[in-house]
């Protein structure tokens, strides 16, 4: 099937050949000619498939003829982050260029009033994180009773974080006769409930079955084995193994997940002390404008390590990154694939490696079974007492940073106690990130967010920075390879192969 069989205008067709594609995905060919009709659609599909494009793409066609009253905006596009949300406004700029429809954003951490002036002048689609729309909406600069489609994006992760009370309350003030597209990557009961109060007989579509990673993601898992049970010595290991990943797999651009924002804090400080000049760090605290030119940066290769939490990664469009790195194994089993299809987007082939302690096991136990098949075990280990570590990697007291010349011992002693949480509070920390964020939309950002990042600490061994990727006589290596010739690895730093003490969970395979 070809896009010019899905019945799209010639001005669409033009921007899609425009944009580069042949042939539309499995959920464009499902889902367009149906939305077309006006049908409702429930998609099952993950980010990675192609799913803005199965709902911009008619979106812009039903939209084609007609024009926005002030306040009165005519289709509605429910995000669950802003990151997201301006994806999908770039999206109707790319397929909506030979089109006069205009769109706006109403997200979190930009300018209200500016917004609400876009509002005045009448916009065709309107793209919006429930926290903020709710909160123009009540203060009266906007109706939604013009809206003829809605969308409910990513509706899994909207009740993650918390928002499905406000996506109850804005869709109570949209008209009955309307269409309905809700796409989410999972489906659980309380999406599926949703989906029958809002969706009319709807078209379900499912792309690949629910939470199941793309096959053209390569997964594997690293076992930290015998740092002992001192969080502060598994953490340094989980740093170093993480370096030696980057190393060994040269990525040409990754993103690195933490659980907690401040272990990114902590990760994104420890390789910019290591050299890695192109790292940066994004968190759902810091301010929209630094997230926002953190992602330009990183679409635009200046920065090809990306330190981010689960939040603040949503909806990351980057179509050619080559690897997602687990830092920290989620403790959500739904989160895995959320972070995982962030890299062998659309057909392409990216790498998936996750660094596990051993009590990670009963997570990726969950991982494992909701995608129905056990992660490949990376060969590499590491093993305690390696001693390479040296004060470049200090935890970082806190974020104010400054702490070239501070006492090792005391350095680390400082960062220990907040920064090596156990599990539970790790993951008590990544609802709470999920849950405040929408709040934070109105709010100040929080000092530590809002102060400008500390100077980067120059490395203390004094190693020039230097990019991952451009070390061109470090061929990429295959992971066979460097089981066989561990001396490039620092090898008094890593065993190969499991110890002797493998972990419950690992016995089974
Ligand atoms: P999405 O799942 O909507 O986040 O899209 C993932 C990536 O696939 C984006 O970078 C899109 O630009 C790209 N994409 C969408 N549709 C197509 C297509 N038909 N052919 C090639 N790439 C596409």
């Amino acid at each position: 099937m070809s896009f010019s069989d899905l019945g799209l205008s010639d001005e669409l067709l033009k921007a899609i050949s425009d944009a580069g594609y042949t042939d539309p995905t499995p959920i464009q060919a499902q889902a367009i000619p149906q939305v077309l009709m006006g049908r409702d659609i429930l998609g099952c599909a993950q980010t990675g498939t192609g799913k803005t494009a199965s709902f911009t793409l008619p979106m812009i066609e039903i939209l084609a003829s007609g024009r926005a009253k002030a306040r009165m905006p005519r289709s509605l596009i429910l995000e669950p982050t802003r990151e997201l949300a301006a994806q999908v406004a770039d999206n109707f700029e790319i397929y909506g260029k030979y089109h006069k429809l205009n769109h706006a954003l109403l997200i979190g951490g930009e300018n209200m009033s500016e917004q609400i002036k876009r509002l005045e002048k009448g916009v065709d689609v309107l793209i919006a994180t429930p926290g903020r729309l709710m909160d123009v909406f009540d203060r009266g600069h906007l109706l939604l009773r013009d809206v003829k489609v809605l969308v409910i994006d990513e509706a899994d992760r909207m009740l993650d974080m918390g928002f499905i009370p406000d996506v109850e309350k804005i869709v109570s003030k949209l008209p009955q006769m309307r269409t309905t597209l809700l796409f989410s990557a999972t489906m659980p009961p309380e999406i599926k409930r949703l989906a029958d109060r809002f969706l009319m007989n709807p078209k379900e579509i499912t792309v690949s079955k629910p939470a199941t990673a793309a096959e053209t993601i390569k997964q594997f898992l690293v076992m930290v084995t015998g740092a002992g049970r001192d969080q502060t010595s598994i953490a340094k290991r989980k740093r170093e193994i993480l370096r030696k990943l980057i190393e060994r797999e040269q990525p040409k651009n990754a993103i690195i997940f933490c659980n907690r924002k401040r272990d990114v804090d902590v990760v994104y400080r420890s390789l910019e002390r290591h050299g890695y000049s192109t790292a940066a760090r994004l968190h759902g605290d810091m301010v929209q404008s630094v997230r926002m030119e953190t992602l330009s940066k990183f679409k635009s290769g200046d920065v090809t390590l990306l330190v981010c939490s689960d939040v603040a990664a949503r909806g990351l469009d980057i179509p050619a990154m080559s690897h997602v790195f687990n830092f920290d194994v989620p403790t959500h089993a739904d989160d895995y694939v959320h972070r995982i299809g962030r890299t062998g987007r659309a057909g392409r082939e990216g790498v998936a490696i996750s660094i596990a302690v051993p009590s990670d096991g009963k997570y990726v136990d969950a991982i494992e079974k909701l995608m129905g098949r056990p992660i490949e075990r990376d060969e590499m280990s590491s093993a305690a007492g390696s001693g390479s570590d040296t004060d470049a990697d200090a935890p970082v007291k806190e974020e104010r940073g400054g702490d070239r010349g501070r006492g090792r011992g005391r350095g680390r002693d400082r960062g220990r106690g907040k920064s090596e949480a156990k599990p539970a509070a790790a993951e008590s920390e990544a609802k709470t990130e999920a849950k405040t964020e929408p709040a934070s939309e109105a709010a100040a950002a929080p000092a530590e967010s809002a102060a400008p990042a500390p100077e980067p600490a120059k490395a203390d061994n004094n190693k020039p920075a230097e990019k991952p990727t451009a070390k061109p006589e470090r061929a990429r290596r295959g992971r066979q390879d460097l089981r066989n010739d561990a001396g490039t690895m620092d090898d008094k730093d890593v065993v190969f192969g499991q110890s002797d003490q493998v972990p419950a969970f690992l016995k089974n395979f």
